[in-house]
């Protein structure tokens, strides 16, 4: 989400003027965008800061201004603390309010130290323009598509309900027109994105609340759009009409991401995610009976306050009976303001990390395992952009998996069957037929 956020806030300095530079000592104005998910996230940007003050002295030496800003969840979490704790600091601003960057750089450039972290009504992407055909068109094949913002599920651990605000979906219509937008400068592959983005309940262009499998199946209908995708997801919305648009769309990639955070009924529910490990199992049963070439991904954490050896067997266990195609674990870390950091920190580091190295080792031989199986066989690769190696194209699988083949570059931006041979760590090799070399070349 940050890095859609990142594009759209140059998309509205683009309209102040503004015009990227890929190095940071020739930037007029630096803005960090940041995540307060994790411990430690502010002290990164603290650290950073410092950096950039550095720079910022020396473009000073030489009678140039540099603006800083601090942007995303560390911005509202911290809010005015950011311009009191670190005085390279001209502006701070929170997630919901990127439409006023324009205004708020052109006061911070004459002086005053500015901070915004309200939450507008307004969904902020009606006052950014949409991004340039031109501009689009050097982002790639691939692009995310914020449909939903904000959580009202309040799990124990997590900041995101106070960061980022209450659940809000945007308006199906406007979705629609930016996705064909994006459509029309070659985007041939859209990632919806939400905190909870299968909670959607957007209005939809009929009047009617629109579902995401409703705005899936809209999407799935624009010419040139060929690969959807969408997350994160929450195991309580995963509704029956998206189980069933996974089984009916070809459009809809077979790769889901569907956090479970921990596989111990106990830790569930001190961890409010409302849902049994059981009804988790089932759910996967549903959804892979739907679609059975499913990859599943999810995250976890460890040392939830209370966990005990047997909670985390749970956890274990549960890995062990879904089998994940990839998957993303934390140690659990304490976030202020939540009702989990009233909890404590009961677990100590040592047995985190013990716990951790465990699950990740489960994880990666699930990974392995998942990547092999795809050895041998043929699908389509997008090819997205140039390899390390010379001569390569790298491209993703539909079960998001990078994959590297020998291609020529007029196949970027393609869609191409591929013959798997290879399983490396995290990407898979391939190669193509002759007939689409021989037609390329
Ligand atoms: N909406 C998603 C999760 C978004 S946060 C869901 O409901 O599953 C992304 C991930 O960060 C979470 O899935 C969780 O695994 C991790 N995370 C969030 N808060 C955390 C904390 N306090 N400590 C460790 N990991 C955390
Ligand atoms: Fe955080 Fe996800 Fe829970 Fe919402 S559903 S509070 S984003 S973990």
């Amino acid at each position: 989400m940050n890095v859609y956020d990142s594009d759209r806030m140059g998309d509205a300095l683009a309209q102040a003027g503004y015009a990227p530079t890929a190095e940071a000592a020739e930037a007029d104005l630096i803005v960090l965008n940041t995540c307060h998910i994790r411990e430690k996230a502010a002290e990164k940007v603290y650290s950073e800061l410092g950096r950039l003050r550095k720079l910022k002295d020396s473009r000073a030496e030489t009678g140039k201004q540099t603006l800083i800003g601090v942007a995303g969840c560390v911005a509202q979490a911290e809010g005015e603390e950011i311009i009191k704790r670190a005085g390279v600091v001209d502006l701070v601003v929170g997630p919901q309010s990127y439409q006023a960057l324009p205004d708020l750089v052109s006061r911070a450039s004459g002086g005053e130290r500015v901070v915004l972290t309200e939450f507008p009504d307004e969904d902020k992407f009606d006052h950014i323009p949409q991004t340039p055909k031109k501009v689009l068109a050097t982002r790639g094949p691939t692009a995310f598509l914020t449909v939903q913002e904000g959580c009202d599920k309040f799990c124990t651990f997590c900041v995101v309900p106070y960061t980022r605000g209450a659940e809000v979906s945007r308006d199906a219509a406007k979705i629609l027109d930016e996705a064909r937008a994006m459509v029309d400068a070659g985007v041939r592959e859209i990632t919806l994105l939400g905190q909870n983005v299968n909670a959607y309940h957007g209005a939809g262009p009929d009047g009617s609340v629109w579902s995401l499998a409703k705005l899936l199946y809209a999407l799935a209908e624009i010419d040139g759009l060929w690969r959807l995708r969408y997350t994160t997801s929450h195991p309580r919305d995963m509704s029956d009409d998206l189980i069933a648009a996974h089984r009916d769309l070809p459009a809809l990639m077979p790769y889901l991401h569907l956090p479970v955070q921990a596989g111990s009924d106990r830790i569930l529910k001190a961890m409010n995610r409302r849902h049994t490990a059981d009804a988790y199992r089932q759910l996967i049963d549903r959804i892979r009976s739907a679609q059975p070439d499913l990859a599943l991904s999810g995250d976890f954490i460890v040392g939830f306050p209370g966990e005990t050896d047997q909670d985390f067997e749970d956890t274990m266990q549960l890995v062990r009976d879904v089998e994940y195609a990839q998957a993303y674990s934390f140690k659990y870390s304490p976030r202020p303001g939540t009702p989990g950091a009233e909890l404590g920190d009961t677990v100590p580091d040592a047995v985190k990390s013990e716990r951790l190295t465990a699950l990740q080792a489960l994880l990666t031989e699930q990974q392995q395992a998942f990547q092999a199986s795809r050895v041998g066989r043929r699908f389509d690769v997008l090819f997205e952009k140039v390899g390390r190696k010379p001569g390569q194209l790298v491209g993703r699988s539909p079960w998001l998996q990078p994959v590297n083949v020998m291609a020529p570059e007029s196949l970027l931006r393609t869609l191409q069957p591929v013959t798997i041979t290879e399983t490396g760590t995290n990407s898979l090799f391939g190669t193509l037929d002759d007939v689409a070399l021989d037609v390329a070349s």
